[in-house]
């Protein structure tokens, strides 16, 4: 097992690994931007070492001084996190190199799904459906054309390297194709550093179904479970929840057999290893689709520690030091039902706007069945340059009923000023009928935000 881990990441997730490690008594080494000198994850840490400045192109994404960090601690392990290098093959190359393990599945893995459009074909290799679209990048105006006309309208144009629901533009006709083509070019192009984009056939109101897989590296692999991230905004998760209220519908009862099934498939096509995620869309007809597979552990993986019991970070650093699973698909039982809201730094009542700044007041829920993973505190400043996540807020309960209950108690007790938060924004969504009635899909935010319901929240405000 190893000594001492290095994570190359900040706020609530460098916290989350820490406090993984402090349970399994390993050592940590925190690494941070001259702007987070003040994040909580410097102070949690065993120790903690700057590799720069503010923007994260001098920082958190400097192979050569988190590698450095590493070397000068001498650790034995680094965990990435999500977003920044945590699905860089490139990186995890280097670590293997420097003799320094990485926390995450092996770069064969990384590789064979290194970015969207080849682990588009990989799904079609293992048999699992994937949207009608283009066969690779879509290099010209011209072939994008022809491709839309080939599938038929609506589509949607996609940043091959792309994340967190940036570089995407949905077309309904030639016009907004050339138009979204471009602009999907342009901010990969700045978000990635990868202008290439591919087209996908855009499917109409999905359900947005994942499924946590466990892969270790003498050839097992098992899934955890779905979680429904069907409540986004600008393709960008807001509410997560498991186990997913589709699967309640008839016309669903065999989907998760099938859906899981299905990612074990893509998993083991890909000798895929450690934590990750399968992601697909389904429609309201039970088609579903591959997406992608996110190479990481995930913003929402607590959901699914609340209701099988397993810590997944645990089992990410025990599958890196090279333990078997102790955990067959058999054993994995799920109980009750858990649900997170993003806690974002962002204000509601005016299109979601970043509001960083100092926090004056902060008090988090607590009670039965209250989890909160989060960096902030009283007195911290946000600072400009990253995600406007400042925490996470997860609920368990028996049964959904129960856990959107204790959501809306611990959403009105969280008491955060001094910025705008999105804490009023998920109230409204505990609140709406459709949510509680568990039919929702991807559109649902957008229509919660429009109409008589908009003014309904900024009423409220
Ligand atoms: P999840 O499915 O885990 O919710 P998100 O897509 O919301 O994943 O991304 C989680 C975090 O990782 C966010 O901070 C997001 O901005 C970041 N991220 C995701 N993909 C990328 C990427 N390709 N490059 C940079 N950051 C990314
Ligand atoms: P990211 O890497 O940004 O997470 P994804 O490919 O996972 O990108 O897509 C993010 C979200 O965008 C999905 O959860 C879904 O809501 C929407 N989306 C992506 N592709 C399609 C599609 N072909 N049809 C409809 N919605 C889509
Ligand atoms: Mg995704």
């Amino acid at each position: 097992m190893f000594e001492k881990i290095l994570v190359a990441n900040r706020g609530e997730i460098a916290m989350r690994v820490i406090r993984a490690c402090r349970e399994l008594n390993i050592k940590t080494v925190a690494v941070y931007s001259k702007a987070d000198a003040n994040s909580m994850h410097v102070q949690v840490a065993d120790e903690a070492i700057c590799i720069g400045e503010g923007p994260s192109t001098d920082s958190y994404l400097r192979i050569d001084r988190i590698i450095s960090a590493a070397e000068i601690a001498d650790v034995d392990a680094i965990h990435p996190g999500y977003g920044f290098l945590s699905e860089n093959a490139h990186f995890a190359d280097v670590c293997e190199s420097c003799n320094i393990r990485f926390i995450g599945p092996r770069s064969a893995a990384m590789n064979a799904l290194h970015d969207k459009s080849s682990s588009r074909n990989l799904a079609k290799k293992a048999g699992v459906p994937t949207p009608p679209g283009s066969e690779g990048l879509v290099e010209t105006e011209q072939e994008a054309l022809s491709v839309a006309k080939r599938i038929g309208y609506p589509i949607m144009i996609k940043a091959v390297a792309g994340g967190g629901g940036r570089g995407m533009r949905a077309a309904h006709n030639d016009i907004s194709l050339v138009k979204g083509y471009h602009a999907a070019r342009t901010e990969a192009e700045k978000a990635f550093g990868n202008s290439g984009v591919y087209i996908e056939k855009l499917i109409e109101n999905p359900h947005h179904i994942e499924f946590q897989i466990l892969g270790d590296t003498k050839g097992n692999i098992i899934h955890l479970g779905e979680r429904d991230c069907s409540i986004q905004r600008r393709n960008q998760k807001l509410i997560e929840e498991t186990p997913s209220p589709l699967f309640d519908r008839k016309d669903f009862k065999d989907h998760r057999k099938k859906m899981g099934k299905a990612a074990l498939r893509i998993a083991e096509v890909a000798g895929y290893t450690n934590a990750g995620t399968v992601e697909f869309i389904a429609d309201d007809a039970g088609n579903f689709y591959f997406l992608e597979v996110n190479k990481r552990i995930q913003v929402e993986h607590p959901i699914t520690e609340e209701v099988t019991g397993v810590d997944l970070v645990k089992q990410q650093i025990l599958i890196a030091s090279g333990e078997k699973l102790s955990i067959s698909q058999g054993d994995v039982q799920f109980k009750g039902h858990s649900i997170e809201a993003r806690i974002n730094a962002e204000n509601p009542f005016d299109d979601f706007r970043p509001s960083p700044g100092r926090i004056e007041m902060y008090y988090a829920p607590g009670g039965r069945g209250v989890r909160v993973d989060s960096h902030a505190y009283a007195g911290y400043t946000i600072p400009p340059y990253y995600d406007s996540m400042i925490g996470k807020l997860i609920t368990y309960g028996k049964d959904r009923a129960d856990a959107m209950d204790k959501m809306s108690r611990a959403l009105g007790e969280y008491m955060i000023t001094g910025v705008k938060t999105t804490i009023p924004f998920s109230q409204a969504i505990l609140q709406d009928p459709d949510f509680r009635r568990g039919t929702y899909t991807t559109a649902f935010v957008e229509r919660l935000l429009t109409g008589a319901r908009r003014e309904l929240i900024q009423e409220q405000a």
